[in-house]
């Protein structure tokens, strides 16, 4: 595990990447390879996190008022949560199977888990599932679901990357449980032995010509860490007012 941050009391977010660190191996269509592409995005989101951090700690350092009208505090937003992501060695104590890797968040204290993974079969919508076989955690996993699908309708819908299909919404929020079949088993195989609030993100289609493109592409691999950075932003925010 690696702390990127420490700071008591602020939300801990465990970003899980599926299929990696101990995890059977995921999808692959071209270029894109499902572990390895949402390990980029994490790898991409640690150093936005990082300098987000630096500039922080310079910012304090500075007196609290850098001059007449320019409050030093007022030059950021201060990162709402701690971050906790597995780095790819059994040491680590967040590495290994999905279930035991919800097991060790919940020893760890861990507020939230994200499991990323990348869909395959060809859809254009994207997915955000939650289970619902831990009944006490019913109500935080849908909630935290629907923030994390509003972030990927505002960000991968207007630049036509998701797509509502006739009657069904571009970015559809499964609710899963233990009598689920088919994708939706797979969805809660996942996540249904977690005892910390998760949701499962399927951000697109790496088979689908359209994504896998633009997965493929600089822009891609942007928008896509944008999409986890503003989600985790906001769930922080819900998390807090659990507290
Ligand atoms: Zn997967």
């Amino acid at each position: 595990m690696e702390m990127v941050r420490t700071m008591d009391k602020l939300p801990k977010i465990f970003l899980s990447c599926g299929h990696a660190n101990g995890a059977r191996t995921g999808a692959r269509y071209k270029n894109i390879i499902e572990e390895d592409y949402n390990l980029a995005i994490i790898d991409s989101l640690v150093e936005t996190f990082t300098a987000r951090i630096s500039l922080e700690n310079l910012i304090n350092k500075l007196p609290p008022i850098i001059y007449d009208g320019l409050i030093a505090t007022d030059l950021y937003s201060p990162i709402p949560y701690e971050l906790l992501i597995a780095q790819d060695n059994k040491e680590n104590p967040l590495y290994g199977t999905y279930s035991q890797r919800q097991k060790k968040a919940k020893e760890l204290g861990v507020d939230v888990i994200i499991q990323m993974h990348l869909n395959s079969a060809k859809g254009n919508y994207g997915v955000v599932g939650f289970s619902r076989d831990k009944r006490k955690l019913i109500e935080k996993n849908e909630k935290i679901a629907h923030i994390f699908a509003k972030v990927m309708d505002e960000e991968l819908v207007p630049i036509n990357i998701l797509k509502a299909g006739k009657n069904t919404p571009a970015v559809q929020v499964w609710n899963c449980n233990s009598e689920s079949t088919g994708a939706a088993r797979r969805v809660n195989n996942c996540i249904r032995t977690s005892e910390v609030p998760t949701v499962l993100i399927e951000l697109m289609f790496l088979d689908n010509e359209v994504h896998n493109l633009f997965l493929d592409s600089e822009e891609g691999l942007r928008i896509s860490t944008r999409v986890y950075i503003k989600a985790l932003e906001r769930i922080a925010k819900e998390v807090g007012s659990w507290k």
